[in-house]
């Protein structure tokens, strides 16, 4: 269809959407957008940034949809082509699909996630004959950044020795930083944020994150093309290398090579190496000797799973930031739920989300529970004490610190005994285990609890009753 064509659709579908919102709005949201081409009753749209179109899609995408089909019929559709705020990260338009289905987009749809930039290649990483000063990407996500890190007891050392190198890059004893954990336990996430804190503290300075993995393909593909030495000075020529999951480099013998040479030219020359690793160096299987020792020279620092305290954090962090209102007990669900990895932690969270727009359902506990359930089936997943004595003591509006303090009033006494008895139903904690997480008691304490619970039971309906409901509302669906 031509030209015209175009405009005067999209002309209608503004005089439409201008008698539907406020003026203020619609100068700031649609007048700034340009029609580009319409096809096969797709009409597109070119909007300025990325955040411009996830706006669009938060908030009027309703509205879109309606003068759209109004204009286009039922088939009609809208893509959106989004000038890049960065050039340098690709050279086409990103182009944004919404379905023509009646449903809605979710809101963590991933048409409106930020890309992600550690996936994404660098296109060409060699300096360029001629050009003196290179401009390098630093491949950072800045939601990453130590604003966003929630501090806890699992993380304060690794956390302040991150930060510590951030304010002076290479001149810390922490060259290299090494920060090893577990998956999903935050380590991509500190390593970048000493990056974007460098580049805060000094912008001036050239700082590059990658994935061992593709600086491991880089470095063939510079033994193919001939070109190893544009390699090795490209990356020298960086002032904070940050290399992520380097057990990757395992058995890669040429590329710890290359590696070595490249680390002691930057450790000479006083630039800061970060590295993170999934496991601690002694169990670097098939990373040479050399390089080893070199990671002593600096500061080793493990990420721990988080503790529920700093769990429910990190999950109020990301609904505060995500501007979304969210049941405390629905976050506390999840949080005791989800226990060792964070990445698992905001899936689950981001799920619900999604899952409560697409079904216009209400976020309730027992939308966490279905939740929950798909996520961590993979995970032989069993109710864990904090979660029973959470339930327990909701149910009797009893403080959980009460619970667990060494207090002897009845009422305490017998929801503690209750909490007791259900871990020992339900979970496969050991009587010992059990009664430290109950106040302190021993295991002798724990299996009286049992007995006692078994015999009321027996001989109490309505205590009968209270751990009917209560067996309920422990046991996931
Ligand atoms: P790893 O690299 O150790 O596998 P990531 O750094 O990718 O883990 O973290 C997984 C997810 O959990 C990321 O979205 C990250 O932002 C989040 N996360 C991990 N630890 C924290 C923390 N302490 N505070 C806030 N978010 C965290
Ligand atoms: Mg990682």
């Amino acid at each position: 269809m031509d030209k015209k064509n175009v405009e005067t659709v999209w002309n209608n579908c503004l005089s439409i959407i201008k008698d539907n919102i406020a003026e203020e709005n619609f100068k700031t949201w649609f007048a700034p957008i340009k029609p580009i081409k319409l096809q096969e009753k797709v009409l597109t749209i070119q909007v300025p940034s990325q955040f411009f179109c996830d706006w669009l899609e938060e908030y009027y995408l309703k509205l879109i949809k309606k003068v759209i089909r109004k204009e286009l019929g039922e088939e009609g559709r809208i893509e959106y082509n989004v000038i890049l705020e960065n050039p340098h990260r690709g050279e086409r338009p990103l182009t944004i699909k919404i379905p023509s289905q009646r449903t809605e987009s979710p809101r963590n749809f991933p048409v409106s996630m930020p890309l992600d930039i550690g996936n994404n290649p660098i296109k060409n990483p060699f300096i360029i004959p001629g050009l003196k000063k290179v401009v390098v990407e630093s491949q950072l996500n800045p939601k990453y950044s130590f604003d966003n890190f929630i501090e806890g007891d699992c993380n304060r050392l690794a956390r302040s020795a991150a930060f510590a190198v951030a304010q002076k890059p290479g001149g810390t004893a922490f060259n290299p930083l090494l920060i090893y954990g577990a998956s999903g336990t935050g380590k991509s996430h500190l390593a970048q944020a000493v990056g974007i804190e460098c580049k805060n503290n000094f912008p001036g300075k050239t700082v590059l994150y990658i994935q061992s993995e593709i600086f491991s393909r880089q470095y063939v593909d510079a033994v193919k093309n001939n070109a190893i030495n544009d390699f090795v000075n490209f990356y020298q020529m960086i002032d904070t290398l940050i290399i992520d999951d380097i057990q990757f480099l395992a058995n890669k013998e040429k590329t710890q090579d290359v590696f070595f040479h490249v680390f002691n030219h930057l450790h000479q020359n006083g630039k800061q190496v970060i590295l993170t690793s999934d496991r601690p160096p002694v169990d670097l299987q098939g990373i040479e000797q050399r390089l080893l020792s070199r990671f002593k020279w600096g500061l080793s620092a493990d990420l721990q799973p988080p503790a529920l305290e700093t769990r429910i954090a990190i999950l109020e962090r990301k609904v505060y930031t995500e501007g979304i209102d969210l049941p405390k007990e629905v976050i506390e669900y999840l949080a005791y739920s989800i226990t060792s990895n964070v990445r698992e932690l905001e899936g689950a969270l981001t799920s619900l989300l999604a899952q409560s727009t697409l079904n216009k359902k209400l976020i309730t506990i027992d939308l966490a529970k279905q939740m929950v359930d798909k996520f961590v089936k993979t995970t032989a997943r069993e109710v864990s004490i904090d979660y029973i004595q959470k339930v327990v003591c909701d149910y009797f509006d009893l403080p959980i610190d009460t619970m667990k303090s060494k207090t002897r009033k009845r009422e305490v006494v017998q929801a503690r005994q209750i909490a007791m008895y259900f871990s020992k139903s339900m979970t496969k904690s050991s009587l010992a285990t059990i009664g430290m997480h109950c106040g302190g008691k021993d295991h002798a304490t724990v299996l009286h609890a049992c007995r006692t619970v078994n015999n009321l039971m027996d001989t109490d309906k309505r205590f009968r009753l209270y751990i009917d409901e209560l067996e309920k509302k422990i046991s996931l669906p």
